[in-house]
């Protein structure tokens, strides 16, 4: 009998444990959601753009300049943004793309350029995303000369963590996203048991080194996380600005 209560007491010390160490794997972010105050990070000229950068052989192609083949609109309808020339472009309203397939940890190739034509200021010059697993947002934005607040500009993980630098290169010049993330996990009863993870380069550029994530990326919140699934689409943001991307490719990783 004693030993059962010595078993048990035991086990819930464990489990305070356990608690306090996930606790303690997610940072607190110090400044508040878009704080203005935020300190912006150092201006980087990258150098010029290159062409597309060739795809490895074991990666699976997401966009190879010709189809949205491998995309739907948010409604699991085709997806309605314009091709050309290569690459693909925002479509007046026809809202976000995502991937038909799921991804969970992954390393992401992305290029993108803004408008050309310098339309709007702060988060409305040249906005759009890019989503891990439709919940988790690196910022797509120009902000190339152009100021807005810290958590929210140019690969940024949105509302949570300013990039290291700001690597931006001129609105319609093309410029890379790679991305490394681990998904977060959640254990049978869904509680976190480890939080999502992203390594962020720009144009070649170290911008996030292992960021741990507080939870979904949202506008003015900062939410716990909620239990998912393990894969989930990518997806790319209609924030009304004419934002192309062309070479999206991806390889995923084993556990
Ligand atoms: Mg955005």
């Amino acid at each position: 009998m004693m030993t059962a209560k010595i078993g048990w007491a035991m086990a819930f010390v464990l489990l305070g444990f356990l608690g306090f160490a996930i606790s303690q794997t997610i940072p607190k972010i110090e400044w508040g959601i878009h704080d203005p105050n935020r300190p912006l990070p150092p201006v980087v000229d990258p150098g010029p753009a290159g062409p597309p950068v060739p795809a490895p052989s074991d990666a699976v192609m997401l966009f190879n300049g010709k189809d949205l083949d491998p995309w739907t609109d948010n409604k699991g309808n085709p997806a309605k943004w314009k091709v050309e020339n290569g690459y693909m472009e925002v479509a007046a309203k026809a809202g976000s793309i995502q991937t038909k397939r799921g991804f969970g940890d992954c390393q992401l190739h992305v290029e993108w350029a803004a408008p050309v034509e310098v339309k709007g200021e702060s988060q409305e010059r040249g906005n759009s995303g890019v989503f891990l697993m439709n919940i988790y947002e690196v910022q797509v934005l120009d902000c190339y000369n152009n100021k807005t607040y810290a958590d929210g500009m140019t690969a940024a993980i949105y509302g949570q963590y300013p990039p290291l630098v700001n690597a931006c290169r001129k609105p319609g010049e093309w410029q890379t996203y790679d991305i490394l993330f681990h998904a977060p996990r959640f254990d049978k009863d869904k509680k976190l048991v480890a939080p999502a993870r992203m390594t962020v380069f720009h144009n070649g550029i170290l911008v996030h080194d292992n960021a741990v994530l507080t939870g979904p990326t949202q506008h003015k919140i900062r939410l716990p996380y909620i239990a998912h699934a393990d894969r989930l689409p990518i997806s790319l943001q209609d924030h009304g600005c004419p934002v192309r991307y062309r070479n999206i490719w991806i390889r995923e990783l084993k556990d």
